[in-house]
């Protein structure tokens, strides 16, 4: 079997807020609570749930913006759970990671040449006029015009101003790239356009993506295999044709109730997804979405269901999942 690019193995992050007079006075946040997930070489997986179930702190614990508080990570075989910031600078360049906001990391006072550039200079990929030329090539390949190096950021658009964040994400040559939320600020239209770009840009440089998103619609379109994540935990992961034809959790098959698709009428039972994720401080005993699932038994509410790998290839984390309850 083919090496994971990226193994998160029973990865966790918990924050401590509120009071902390005496040491460990303070509230947990369970921000992430176990997560065990490959990342494939050449894959686009995709990472969904609702808001605040955990998705953007998963990501960056995966590029080490966090250190996780329990479990491990490897990069391409090396475990890099612990590793320190200068034993961690040659994996940056190889894992990348954009935002839902470019403009808040791109220096206003700064001209596109110099925030690009930085990024190469900084990890001495190249000199002199090598650096400008790569600038030429890395603007051909996000689709702006090379003129635009020399203009500073606040002269584009939102659509534009993300395509110079994946420039600056792609200076570096990276072999991975975790981009969150990448389109959830821009309007519809020029969405498609950025996630066309990525689905290019896959092809073209043979990249590998975890793009986490909570729209549905968008993941499907750019992901070939889906994770989805609920309170800090994994629900299911499949390929996404898979998982989107015939979801096996609920907390799956209530998300895709909730969007309009063809695949919704009558074939299967709609879930609604009612009342509020419970608190990260104080997440459900069991499974974490007993509390909202229509299914939920007694077995449910005490006895947390582990990530089950099928032969299909599927995982889905639930004592009852769907396929069996012969919904
Ligand atoms: P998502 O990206 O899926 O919306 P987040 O990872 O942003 O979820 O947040 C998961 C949970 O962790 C939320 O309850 C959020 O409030 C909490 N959280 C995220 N970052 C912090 C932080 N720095 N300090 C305390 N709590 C945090
Ligand atoms: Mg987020």
């Amino acid at each position: 079997m083919e090496k994971p690019l990226l193994s998160a193995v029973g990865l966790t992050k918990h924050f401590t807020v509120g009071k902390t007079i005496r040491p460990g006075s303070g509230r947990i946040v369970h921000a992430v609570e176990g997560v065990s997930l490959d990342v494939m070489k050449g894959e686009t997986l995709g990472l969904v749930g609702e808001s605040g179930s955990g998705k953007s702190t998963f990501g960056r614990c995966l590029t080490r913006l966090y250190e996780p508080t329990a479990g491990r990570l490897e990069f391409d075989g090396t475990d890099i759970t612990r590793t320190g910031e200068r034993g961690l600078l040659p994996v940056r360049r190889r894992m990348q990671m954009i935002f839902q906001d470019p403009s808040a990391s791109l220096n206003p006072k700064r001209r596109v040449r110099d925030i690009v550039g930085d990024a190469v200079r900084v990890h001495g990929l190249r000199r002199g006029r090598a650096v400008n030329e790569w600038l030429d090539e890395l603007m051909d390949l996000v689709g702006l015009r090379p003129e635009y190096l020399d203009r500073y950021p606040h002269e584009f658009s939102g659509g534009q101003r993300q395509r110079i964040g994946i420039a600056r994400a792609l200076a570096v040559e990276p072999e991975l790239i975790v981009a969150d939320e990448p389109v959830s600020a821009l309007d519809v239209s020029v969405q498609a356009q950025i996630v066309n770009l990525f689905t290019e840009l896959r092809e073209k440089l043979g990249l590998t993506y975890v793009f986490i998103a909570h729209d549905l619609a968008v993941v499907r379109q750019v992901s070939t295999r889906v994770a989805v994540m609920y309170l800090g935990t994994l629900m299911e992961t499949g390929q996404t044709d898979a998982l989107y034809a015939a979801p096996l959790h609920p907390y799956t098959q209530a998300l895709l109730s909730a969007i309009p698709q063809p695949e919704n009428r009558g074939r299967r039972r709609r879930i609604l997804l009612t009342g509020e994720i419970p608190s990260p401080m104080n997440p459900p005993k069991g499974c974490v979405f007993s509390t909202r699932c229509p299914l939920a038994t007694e077995r449910c509410r005490t006895e947390r269901p582990e990530l089950a790998k099928r032969a299909d290839g599927r995982a889905v984390a639930c004592h009852f999942p769907l396929e069996a309850a012969g919904s």
